[in-house]
């Protein structure tokens, strides 16, 4: 069975159960849901969209995107979400990478996706309402089909696609409803973006198995999750939600008793957060472990201790080792399950270097097994930094603002942030007086998004670099690793 048929059951058992809730608290109900996803499948049917087809889709966070999310499950075609504040650099990057069969996007931005892509075939979601269906297919995706390909990335910068099979993604999703007993009593409160693996498969998937509800909210506002929580059951965010839920003095006279679980991932969630949310409320945040290539990893436990600082136990079905270099606990943690996509999308080589000779995936996280079996989790191998919850490759960055006219040499850093839990700094370096913050961003502005833009820049003479060239970012890192803790960034 696929997820999308096991999903299918759930909501045709029952079929006035309130399944989703919207932006204006309009609820729909599951068969609403099955109805709408069946009439969205058979528009793209009509489209020529069948199984295999890659149907990348650029829209914004909303009950349409987790229709076009199903109705693509349900042919058996790729789903390829990208999130909808990318860049055109960005998008036409992807776009030529995976080479869709048809890209969706919002109305407001198809004619300009028509003009700029000849090649590729583009509609809006208000004419694939309206266009006609043709008859769905009786045979559903195998197990072994890829059912999406989300973009990650590397060391080196570039985004790669991974593709997720039927199977991986069922499989996360029983795996996680058992684990934390998810069931069609629960409301989840849903603030997380749906383009990435935890909004859309870990907050997804085993809720609409569960045939529980989720209420769906546009972005994360703290003031307004603070009243959505008074009706919800369950809360999945990312430290820097966990944060900014602190910072609201209302926090002390929200009623949470009915909250069954605060669940945290996507990026460490620091001791000291969680045990001042647990001073706080009374709620000891459970913390959890994944990637997009392997779904959830480890989890802490629903019942049992929740170890403040550790990312818990391996999942059932989850093969986790430490690759340890020498007489050290140390190492590369190494994951194995049928949780484990197949590749990146057209790298063979990166997919084999990504495994080890006995089919292990190489996560890149370095950590230790304490005596418990609570896995802790110390850096990643790569520079990635993780701000807000969200990834940012420095090297995307440092091209960006290496464009900028004075700026001979930059690198592009993490650094710990009491808010974002790490935030970009730039230090660039040479003879020139360094560019203004506010210069950078200007010029990253339509460039990248946002949130890849540097909180700090500062100023070195030359750039820390090895033997043979490469700049030492682990001596950067720790030499401005204070730079924003004891000097925060106000909002
Ligand atoms: P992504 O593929 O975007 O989900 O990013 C995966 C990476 O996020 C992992 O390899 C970890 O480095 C990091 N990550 C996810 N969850 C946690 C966690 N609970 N604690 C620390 N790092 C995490």
């Amino acid at each position: 069975m696929t997820l999308f048929a096991a999903i299918a059951k759930t909501l045709a058992q029952a079929p006035q159960r309130r399944c989703l809730t919207t932006r204006n608290d309009e609820p729909w109900l599951a068969r609403d849901l099955l109805k709408q996803t069946e009439h969205i499948a058979g528009a793209l049917a009509g489209l020529g969209i069948g199984a295999g087809q890659r149907v990348l889709v650029k829209y914004p966070k909303s009950p349409d995107l987790v229709l076009l999310y199903l109705a693509t499950l349900r042919l058996g075609a790729v789903f390829v979400p990208i999130s909808p504040d990318q860049t055109e650099p960005e998008t036409d990057y992807i776009l030529t990478d995976v080479k869709p069969h048809l890209l969706i996007c919002h109305d407001h931005e198809s004619a300009a996706f028509q003009k700029r892509q000849s090649l590729v075939k583009v509609i809006s979601m208000a004419r694939l309402r309206n266009s006609p269906p043709a008859p769905l297919p009786s045979q559903q995706a195998t197990a072994e089909a890829p059912a999406a390909i989300l973009y990650t990335s590397g060391t080196t910068g570039r985004p790669k696609g991974a593709v997720l099979r039927h199977d991986n993604l069922l499989q996360n999703a029983k795996v996680l409803l058992s684990a934390w007993q998810i069931s069609n009593q629960d409301r989840l409160l849903h603030v997380l973006p749906m383009h990435h693996t935890h909004g859309l498969f870990v907050a997804l998937n085993p809720l609409l198995l569960a045939g529980a509800e989720i209420v769906l909210r546009d972005q994360f506002s703290a003031r307004k999750t603070l009243e959505d929580l008074a009706r919800c059951t369950l809360f999945m965010g990312v430290p820097t939600h966990y944060a900014r839920l602190l910072q609201q003095p209302e926090l002390a006279h929200t009623e949470l008793t009915q909250i069954r679980l605060f669940i945290s991932g996507s990026a460490p969630l620091p001791k000291a957060l969680s045990d001042a949310f647990f001073a706080k409320t009374g709620q000891r945040i459970l913390e959890r472990y994944g990637m997009t290539e392997t779904g959830m990893l480890t989890s802490n436990p629903l019942n049992g201790k929740r170890k403040a600082g550790t990312v818990g136990r391996p999942l059932e079905g989850v093969g986790i080792r430490i690759r340890t270099p020498s007489n050290t606990r140390i190492g590369e943690v190494e994951v194995k399950g049928r949780n484990v996509f197949s590749g990146y999308w057209r790298k063979p080589q990166a997919t084999r270097e990504a495994f080890t000779e006995d089919g292990y995936f190489k996560t890149g996280d370095l950590g230790y097994f304490d005596s418990e079996g609570y896995l802790h989790l110390l850096a990643r191998r790569s520079d990635l930094i993780i701000s807000g919850g969200l990834n940012i490759y420095p090297a995307e960055v440092e091209e960006a603002i290496s464009s900028l006219e004075g700026v001979e040499e930059v690198a592009v850093i993490g650094v710990p942030h009491p808010d974002f839990g790490e935030a970009v700094v730039a230090v660039v370096a040479g003879n020139i007086v360094a560019p203004a913050l506010a210069t950078i961003k200007a010029h990253l502005s339509g460039r990248l998004s946002s949130y890849k833009h540097p909180k700090h820049v500062v100023k070195l003479n030359a750039l820390p670099r090895n033997r043979m060239g490469k700049v030492e970012k682990h001596r950067l890192r720790q030499q401005f690793a204070n730079l924003l803790t004891t000097n925060p960034i106000k909002f």
